[in-house]
């Protein structure tokens, strides 16, 4: 009787979780496609076909190994285990530590044996003890300690090298004002795998955004390791010079696009840390592009895992600041508003369901803070339309960071800001309907007049906040407050009818 190992569509990985140490002799596999996680909400066409299609592809790659691979279409995961316990009495099943809670809930109550998941470089029980007895859970002590606890980056003695842990500061150019060639994107064209499981896609009458995948996503880890190898070999060395930049001409900046394939488990942190360091050694990448990266990985990817688990299930409910307004209809369809920078935004989201760090967080999550959308309803929206949309990414990165719907459990501060922010970071407003130096007037932006209007609806919450207290003190300076909130009524207005 062979072990059965169930492998779900986000542990898609030979040599890490349950898989690791699994025999074709002695294992087989069991996938489960639920028929309820496709039909339970509208999805990114590309961020479902990217999913079945990696998973697919992965089968594949296990059966042409010589494991038995059980596939079952199932009303629900759990309906897949009684299903193939039924077939199959007597065998037990395991799974690796699953990557979100609800589904190690699921886990636990259909009796699965769970064994530790190695999907991160930080186990669960080692990030509570970092956290355990910390007031503040600051992102760059985390950062530090990662650092000094794998041995990277760091010189004979200790120290950071460059001299500094952190090189932000050498990390905020804008776009360049000259002509730029940006790195090219390389296309995973669709195989024969790929083009059947979009047929089927197709065929099963699915709630369906974006636009339809176009190789932009690699769906195996051939692919993911190509994708890899170029952004080491062409981006990498401007990763950090332009890691904040929103250049109108180029929607993947000098950006990895690599987070889709770890998230899914085609690629390990470990590997792609190794090749970082490996390629930096061989020279020619400054060392604020190495260290910028490094700390994505081994700092803020980790960090927000480990939060998630802290927080709990309750965490995604949180609404600290009241926010109730429905989601705007702008997040569904790029056509319903003059707003360049977010119209560009979201056309690039649903052409690819990708963007950005800081078109995510100064852009849509910005816009959605101070209009005060209500946050379960943005979370929901970000966890379709995203490819690399885990629960534990967007759980955190929305309610603590990009809404600030958590009462500042997260993050200190909110991160709302008006259009200049937008305006020196990317080079939309030349092209926009409104300006971003005006808060008052029929072509005033909206984020400039919304962002002064969100401190002043929000007063009694911030003003004893003090990382805010100056914010909220240029309040008092404004002589035309009176108009602004006028002009702020008739945007929010017209955000929420599409016309603004
Ligand atoms: Fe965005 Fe305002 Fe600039 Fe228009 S003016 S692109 S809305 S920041």
């Amino acid at each position: 009787m062979k072990q059965a190992i169930f492998v779900p569509y986000d542990q898609l990985n030979r040599g890490h979780g349950a898989m690791r140490d699994a025999d074709p002799a002695t294992h087989e596999v069991v996938m489960i496609q639920s028929e309820h996680l496709l039909r339970s909400r509208p999805w990114h066409a590309q961020r479902l076909f990217f999913i079945l299609a990696s998973a697919a592809h992965f089968r594949q790659e296990l059966q042409d190994e010589g494991f038995t691979v059980h596939h079952l279409h199932a009303r629900t995961i759990t309906a897949g285990f009684e299903q193939y316990r039924r077939d199959h009495p007597g065998h037990s099943i395991i799974a690796a530590a699953a990557s979100s809670i609800p589904q190690q809930r699921l886990l636990e109550s259909s009796g699965i044996v769970i064994v530790p998941g190695d999907f991160f470089l930080t186990g669960r029980d080692e990030f509570a003890a970092w956290a355990a007895g910390r007031s503040t859970l600051l992102m760059e002590n985390f950062y530090r300690w990662q650092r000094t606890r794998l041995g990277i980056l760091l010189m004979d003695d200790g120290k950071p090298v460059g001299g500094q842990w952190n090189f932000d500061a050498d990390n905020r150019l804008p776009p360049p004002k000259k002509p730029h060639t940006w790195p090219h994107v390389i296309e995973h064209p669709l195989d024969e795998i790929d083009s059947g499981i979009w047929a089927d896609i197709t065929a099963a009458d699915l709630d369906l955004a974006g636009h339809e995948p176009d190789g932009t996503w690699a769906t195996t880890r051939a692919g993911a390791l190509r994708q890899l190898d170029h952004f080491l070999e062409h981006a990498f060395a401007d990763f950090g010079a332009y890691e904040d930049a929103m250049p109108s001409d180029s929607w993947a900046v000098n950006h990895s696009l690599l987070s889709p394939y770890l998230n899914i488990g085609l690629l390990h942190p470990s590997e792609v840390v190794d090749a970082a360091l490996a390629r930096f050694e061989r020279g020619g990448i400054p060392i604020s592009s190495c260290e910028g990266f490094i700390r994505q990985i081994i700092g803020w990817r980790e960090y927000i895992n480990g939060v998630y688990w802290i927080f709990g299930d309750e965490y995604r409910a949180m609404n600290g600041l009241a926010a109730d307004r429905p989601l705007l209809p702008l997040f569904e369809d790029s056509t319903r508003t003059q707003m360049n920078c977010v119209a560009t935004t979201i056309g690039d989201l649903e052409a690819r369901a990708w963007a950005h760090h800081i078109p995510r967080l100064m852009i849509l999550a910005n816009l959605a803070l101070i209009t005060g959308v209500e946050p379960a309803a943005f979370l929901d929206w970000m966890r379709r339309m995203f490819i690399d949309a885990a629960d534990w990414v967007m759980v955190p990165n929305v309610i603590g960071m990009g809404v600030h719907a958590d009462g500042g459990r997260m993050m200190t501060k909110p991160y709302a800001a008006g259009g200049a922010y937008i305006s020196r970071m990317g080079n939309y407003c030349g092209g926009c309907a409104y300006n971003p130096k005006l808060r008052t007037g029929p072509t005033a932006c909206p984020f400039t007049t919304l962002y002064w209007d969100f401190l002043d609806r929000n007063r009694p919450a911030f003003e004893r906040n003090h990382r805010m207290a100056q914010q909220v003190r240029g309040l008092d300076r404004l002589s035309d407050l009176p108009e602004l909130r006028e002009r702020a009524q008739e945007v929010l207005a017209g955000l929420s009818d599409g016309t603004i």
